[in-house]
């Protein structure tokens, strides 16, 4: 389909003014999150996956087997659906982002939802199908009290896995086929349901809701599909064939657009294959600066089945693993057993490269039903990070026990672990003791751990004024920005309405962080940074100025920062650095980042607008 043969647009309508869908041919511009990079221009096909039919009904005492070995059978062949898409992907996307599809599986397999489902149907009489529903809705209750996007994933994971045992159950089994290329426009859609798009014409996502770490997310970059997502209410504003330019770069949809924008967008899509071809082709060189300055890029994970994914984008190793996700979303904190095999695990995927372990950092905006704490203690300035693991230190000394048994087994791994919001010295002696307890419980039962080096993550105001000493009572330091924007800017990380307030580039955070830099030099130990800011090409120059030589990050972002780097001269950095620490805002800092690496970094900072052919 050319420009040519499009229809003649009417003009342009802002979504938002109003909530009736446009007339055929109006141009519309729809803003959303810019979740997979890339640019497609074509035809929509609007597909709803949103509602599987839920039959209700009561039953009788003997009908109770039946119904639980329906669920059973439905959930079974649910997880051979999985596996087959599983294996699919393994074929079509080099299969690093398969084992984005083992979460659903660990669902499809949990006695959460299994179990629950089967006592709703024993206990109150009613079918399978309703049980499951019912079941489903108390476990997104659950992540519904949360807003971290983590959560609302893991909700939508649950919803997707849910919905497919119901399709089985129901009988309605149509999987998502489309027969030619086109944009696929949806409410959501699961992981399993985006796998399945790679075998079909699709050239691009847009969907009403999602996140930019949502797995389906993740697996539109896996798949190399343009989407963005988010946009609110894509499906009502978008019908079958209209014609469609969907920006992944911009995070902008527009429909019905004039032959010139559609010129100009497949002109942008081409200039941004051939940029990020080029960067991928390059994840193994070295992240050195144009003057020499050697980089180590490691990979940030929240689950296990992620060590994979950050090992296939070239991360030297992984900054941060935050362990606290695996305490999430059961009643019961995990056993010792338990935590040592997922810790080997990821040691044994990523090993020799460096494994740096933090331990569980809940409170604040990560809740966990399994340790009781009161709700009013939860909060951001309450128990958290290392104070409520001392607060539940048997539960520290478990998770530490099960690092240290994870190292013994993994002999080629190389394991460091830090301690979460750590803001006076007293927590770093009292978590170093724990340390200590577990090491000589895990040697008592003769088995010999590697030598570890322990680690504060600076994440509060009072850690970087006091990391003079406290470095030299621990052999590494990470900066985590999220926090220390946070607590610095005093500024609510999850308070959307707040967003525009915080920002790593602030003089007072930088001087928070020069502190820092500045303090581990002094006493010789490293520091890394592995909050957000060290995967914005707008903060790495500064980060680099600063003397910031490790940095952490989603592993996706580790190809553009490696670009970013080897771009970079050291020295100049360290100029602008300087004078972002004198300006007077955030915005005269990422002015000054601009300006000076305008020409450098044109097509990073352009958004691929500066993008030459
Ligand atoms: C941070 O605060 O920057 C950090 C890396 O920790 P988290 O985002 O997990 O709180
Ligand atoms: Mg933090």
């Amino acid at each position: 389909m050319t420009a040519r043969e499009r229809a003649p647009s009417s003009p342009t309508r802002d979504r938002r003014a109003s909530i009736v869908p446009p007339m055929p041919g109006q141009r519309v511009v729809m803003r959303g999150i810019a979740a997979s990079p890339g640019i497609a221009t074509g035809r929509a096909v609007v597909v709803d996956r949103r509602r599987s039919h839920v039959p209700r009904r009561h039953i009788g005492a003997p009908e109770v087997e039946r119904e639980a070995e329906r669920l059973r059978a439905a959930a079974m062949a649910s997880e051979a659906d999985l596996k087959l898409i599983q294996t699919r992907l393994l074929e079509d996307a080099s299969g690093e982002h398969s084992s984005i599809l083992d979460a659903h599986l660990l669902i499809v397999r949990d006695e959460m939802l299994l179990g629950g489902a089967r006592r709703l149907i024993r206990d109150e009489l009613i079918n399978a199908e309703w049980a499951l529903k019912r079941t489903v809705e108390r476990i997104k209750e659950l992540f519904d009290r949360n807003s971290d996007d983590y959560f609302r994933e893991r909700r939508s994971d649950v919803d997707f896995v849910g919905d497919r045992i119901l399709r089985h159950l129901t009988g309605d089994r149509a999987t998502l086929s489309v027969d030619r290329q086109s944009i696929v426009v949806a409410h959501d859609l699961s992981p399993a349901d985006t796998a399945t798009l790679s075998r079909q014409p699709v050239i691009g996502l847009v969907l009403d809701v999602g996140s930019r770490t949502s797995h389906t997310a993740i697996m539109a970059r896996a798949l190399e599909l343009p989407a963005v997502v988010a946009t609110g209410d894509a499906t009502a504003m978008i019908a079958a064939d209209d014609f469609v330019i969907v920006d992944g770069l911009r995070g902008e949809v527009v429909v019905s657009p004039t032959d010139e924008e559609i010129e100009r967008a497949d002109d942008k899509g081409r200039r941004y294959v051939s940029f990020s071809r080029g960067l991928l082709g390059r994840r193994d060189e070295p992240a050195t600066t144009l003057d020499g300055e050697r980089l180590t890029l490691r990979a940030n994970l929240e689950l296990p089945a992620e060590a994979a994914i950050a090992v296939d984008h070239g991360a030297d190793g992984v900054g941060l693993y935050r362990t606290e996700f695996l305490f999430i979303d059961r009643d019961e904190p995990p056993g010792e057993d338990e935590q040592a095999q997922l810790y080997a695990d990821v040691l044994r995927v990523v090993a020799p490269r460096e494994v740096t372990m933090r331990t569980f950092d809940l409170g604040g905006d990560k809740f966990a039903t399994a340790i009781r704490t009161p709700r009013t203690l939860r909060r951001s300035l309450g128990l958290r990070g290392i104070r409520l693991a001392l607060a539940h230190s048997d539960l520290l000394r478990t998770q530490l026990i099960a690092i240290l048994r994870a190292a013994t087994e993994v002999p080629q791994c190389r394991l460091r672990v830090m301690f979460p919001m750590v803001a006076s010295i007293k927590e770093l002696d009292a978590a170093k003791a724990v340390f200590a307890e577990a090491r000589a419980v895990v040697e008592r039962r003769g088995l010999a751990p590697p030598e570890v080096p322990l680690g504060v993550m600076i994440e509060v105001p009072s850690a970087a004024i006091m990391a003079p000493q406290l470095g030299t009572r621990c052999d590494f330091f990470s900066v985590g920005t999220n926090d220390l924007v946070q607590y610095t800017l005093a500024i609510d990380r999850i308070n959307e309405e707040m967003a525009h307030l915080s920002s790593p580039l602030d003089p007072a955070v930088l001087r928070m962080l020069a502190m820092t830099l500045d303090a581990a030099r002094a006493v010789d130990i490293p520091c890394a940074v592995c909050g957000e800011a060290a995967a914005d090409p707008t903060c790495v120059p500064v980060l680099v100025g600063l003397g910031a030589r490790e940095l952490s990050m989603h592993p996706a972002a580790i190809p553009l920062v490696r670009e970013v780097v080897r771009r970079l001269d050291a020295r100049r950095a360290r100029e602008v650095a300087y004078q972002c620490l004198l300006s007077s805002s955030s915005d005269e800092a990422e002015e000054i980042v601009r300006s000076a690496f305008g020409a450098e970094l044109a097509d990073v900072f352009g958004g691929m607008d500066e993008i030459e052919s």
